[in-house]
């Protein structure tokens, strides 16, 4: 177990803190039961997601480190805390896409559901004040968000995290639906994988009923999220 402790507060985000260690290389995040959807224009609170989160993030996490993919997870320090690389975040949000459905569908006139060839991975800018509008690498090359040898490595190890968490999900009767990854620069400017994955991030259909078991049960007021987020944890073995 680490010895490190939470120092001084660095940011405060829609569901996670961050705070400083002694050590300049190394970060805490703290998982808070807020939830904020729709650019934060809805807001409420899921009891104990924070904890499952938690969990669950770091289940995936080191079940890709088993598969060599590296992220900045370092270990787990508590119930809400995790010990996480300290990483400068790409402001480009990294989706991948399985089954059409959310803002893809939306914007493209597609049916939900709709089954598609191969996985989509997209860009969207990181900028809650424009509601992280969608871009092309040529976007964030110009604008200088990321250089184009990193939008490919992006997409790389965007595809290398579906093809390990979307089998092991289907083994546990859950479609990986689609999922958003945010990945940072270490300090000597390699690229990790980062912040979290759990069902806050990640759409995650029963495999059988179809049944909504991640963030979009309160986005929609669907009801029963918290009970989601167990399932999750549960079947991810988590719990
Ligand atoms: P969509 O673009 O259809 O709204 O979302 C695609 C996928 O990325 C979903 O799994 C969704 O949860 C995730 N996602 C996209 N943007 C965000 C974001 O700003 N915050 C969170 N938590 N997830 C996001």
């Amino acid at each position: 177990m680490s010895e490190l402790t939470r120092g001084e507060l660095l940011n405060e985000g829609k569901a996670k803190k961050i705070y400083a260690t002694s050590d300049a290389d190394k970060v805490i995040f703290y998982f808070k039961d807020d939830a904020t959807a729709f650019n934060a224009q809805k807001k409420g609170s899921i009891n104990s997601k924070g904890i499952l989160n938690n969990r669950i993030s770091a289940r995936f996490f080191k079940l890709l480190k088993e598969k060599d993919i590296s992220s900045h997870y370092l270990e787990t320090l508590s119930d809400r805390e995790m010990l996480v690389r300290k990483v400068e975040i790409i402001p480009c949000e990294t989706v991948v896409r399985n089954i059409v459905t959310g803002s893809l569908a939306k914007r493209l006139g597609r049916p939900d559901g709709e089954e598609i060839s191969r996985p989509l991975v997209e860009f969207y800018y990181k900028d809650d004040a424009l509601g992280d509008p969608l871009i092309t690498d040529d976007h964030a090359v110009v604008f200088g968000w990321a250089t184009q040898e990193e939008l490919d490595e992006l997409r790389r190890q965007a595809l290398a995290v579906n093809d390990v968490l979307r089998p092991f999900m289907l083994e546990r009767g859950i479609i990986l639906v689609d999922f958003k990854l945010e990945f940072g620069r270490t300090s000597d400017g390699t690229i990790l994988l980062a912040d979290e994955i759990c069902p806050d991030t990640c759409r995650f259909w029963d495999a059988k009923t179809r049944k909504k078991l991640d963030k979009d049960r309160f986005r929609q007021d669907l009801g029963e999220v918290e009970d989601a987020y167990h399932e999750i944890a549960e079947r991810v073995g988590a719990e």
